[in-house]
């Protein structure tokens, strides 16, 4: 495929002008063609009002045609073949290997929500029939049901170009809900993003839905991303990035005449505890999987551990010199772009000047600057310095993390209650451990959206039951998920009809349920 550097108004193309930028390979900082440019405001209006003339055909169609729609999708990634692996390589030196895994964690997203919404049950129907002569008033028909809530504005992160990114979680939930969606580019791999428009452009054509249902908009810097969220027909944004990006997103929306929700996913450090019970049984184990977890990915996930606590032990010293020494082994890797590099060595730089905060072991083969690569980092503490040094509790994008000593249960106790909201937690231990830990684990469910047991945060399963989110700087709603099923919700509203004939309401809402969804009916939960 050709790359034009395009932009995709609901099926029309519109050249680059005015400002210009590049993709540059992270990995040899060679230039990347075509140029693409930033959109312009009229672009992002016509964009949007194109959504808006889409919504109904896409809302109204039936489920079968939007799960149709979203296997076009993913059967039109697979047609773009080793093509889209190659550039997305290219733009953010990803290896091939990860790019065809995470290709196909997307294209199975496509199946799964195409499946949710042929089966129905995620639109929550409830149905409480009329009894009219129920004193001392008569009960209504009343019934409720999912409804899209309209355009949907959509910013893909730079870590996940295929599962995050123009064809991701956020698109293809707002599309199987009825939402039509306006994509911003990111500007790190605009060809990867240009590719993934066309494959949604063909698909929408192939099922006979109106091209307005989607857009792809460039832009570098943040004018048109602003802009798109302050569009008064937008109704929700799905973004993940940045905890700087998301909150800005958030008071723009917040501030507009009829603000709307931004669903933002921004990140967290994702502690580690790791109990005295486990330490004993199988430290050096732990610390492998644990820098297997830190350096996955070269870092670049929100769900890194960036931040290890365990009780000063034996035991913790054993596992403190293992991962130290593994931490050598690890090669330095490319990262996905000069800008996350240069952060994350200006971040683990600034560690290095705390005092009582020690460097115990870093890649040893230098990391090549021309390459963007990233030394694995490991540091160690105590609990004191960690909770005196506020720079220590936000995130540094990459392959470092932070091991502390606590004295007591107390320390970690105090530390666990005293957390910014997370994504995740993670707990090592023995079952005894987790007995006499347990107020440990009531202290993290007020603080994290997922906790895990003997396992790392990193390689998040995409089901029904995922939570990817978590209080506030982790997410912006800790209701919300970003990844699984579950996340169709933050793209729907409920609307309730009173006294409606059968005739006249949605098909999830018929007496004669023809989709056989699972429903609760006069407080029953049945099909
Ligand atoms: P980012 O800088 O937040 O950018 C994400 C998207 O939002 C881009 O399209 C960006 O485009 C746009 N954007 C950012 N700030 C904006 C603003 N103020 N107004 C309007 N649009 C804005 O995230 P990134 O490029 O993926 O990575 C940068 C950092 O984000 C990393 O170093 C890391 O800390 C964090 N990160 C977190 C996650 C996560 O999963 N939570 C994933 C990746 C990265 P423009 O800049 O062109 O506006």
């Amino acid at each position: 495929m050709t790359l034009t550097g395009h932009h995709f108004i609901a099926g029309r193309e519109a050249a680059p002008h005015g400002h210009h930028f590049h993709a540059f390979n992270p990995a040899t900082s060679a230039q990347l063609e075509p140029a693409y440019g930033d959109a312009t405001h009229a672009q992002a209006d016509e964009a949007l009002q194109a959504a808006e003339a889409a919504f109904d055909a896409l809302r109204l169609a039936t489920p079968e045609t939007r799960a149709a729609l979203l296997d076009a999708i993913a059967d039109e990634i697979m047609a773009l073949g080793d093509a889209l692996l190659e550039r997305a390589h290219a733009e953010c030196a990803l290896p091939m290997a990860r790019l065809t895994g995470e290709r196909g964690r997307a294209i199975g997203q496509c199946k799964l929500f195409a499946s949710l919404i042929r089966e129905g049950s995620w639109a929550d129907a409830r149905v409480d029939h009329a009894i009219p002569d129920r004193q001392p008033l008569p009960k209504p028909d009343v019934r409720r049901v999912m409804m899209p809530v309209g355009p949907v504005v959509v910013f893909g992160a730079s870590n996940f170009p295929f599962a995050i990114g123009v064809i991701g979680t956020d698109t293809v939930c707002a599309l199987a809900a009825g939402c039509p969606v306006v994509v911003k580019g990111h500007p790190a791999h605009p060809g990867t993003c240009e590719m993934l428009g066309r494959a949604v452009l063909k698909a929408l054509h192939k099922v006979g839905l109106p091209a307005g249902c989607f857009s792809l908009l460039h832009g570098k810097g943040n004018d048109i991303g602003t802009t798109l969220v302050k569009h008064p027909l937008t109704q929700a944004v799905g973004f993940t990035g940045s905890l700087r990006g998301g909150r800005a997103l958030m008071d723009v929306a917040a501030a507009r005449p009829h603000p709307i929700p931004v669903y933002a996913e921004m990140g967290s450090v994702n502690p580690v505890f790791v109990l005295p019970g486990a330490l004993k049984e199988r430290a050096s184990k732990i610390a492998e999987a644990y820098i297997g977890s830190v350096t996955m990915g070269v870092g670049q996930f929100c769900t890194n551990p960036a931040i290890v606590l365990g009780l000063k032990s034996d035991g913790l010293q054993q596992f403190i010199s293992n991962a130290a020494a593994m931490a050598t082994k690890v090669a330095p890797q490319t990262m996905l772009h000069r800008g996350i590099c240069e952060a994350y060595d200006a971040g683990t730089a600034v560690w290095q000047t705390i005092d009582g905060l020690e460097l115990a072991g870093q890649s040893e083969t230098p990391p090549s600057d021309t390459a963007s690569q990233a030394a694995c980092r490991i540091f160690t503490t105590t609990i004191d310095v960690l909770e005196d040094n506020s720079e220590l509790h936000r995130e540094v994008f990459g392959p470092c993390s932070i091991i502390t000593q606590c004295s007591t249960l107390e320390d970690m106790l105090r530390y666990a209650n005293n957390l910014e909201g997370q994504l995740t937690a993670t707990i090592h231990g023995t079952v005894d451990d987790l007995r006499e830990f347990a107020p440990l684990v009531r202290a993290l469910e007020k603080k994290v959206g997922r906790i895990i047991f003997n396992g790392f945060p990193t390689g998040i399963e995409v089901c029904p039951s995922m939570h990817h989110g978590g209080p506030y700087p982790a997410a912006s709603h800790s209701f919300f998920t970003s990844i699984g099923t579950a996340s169709i919700y933050r793209f729907v509203r409920p609307v309730c009809y009173q006294g409606f004939p059968e005739e006249a309401l949605p098909e999830l809402l018929k007496d004669s349920n023809p989709r056989g969804a699972m429903r609760i009916v006069d407080g029953e939960l049945k099909r």
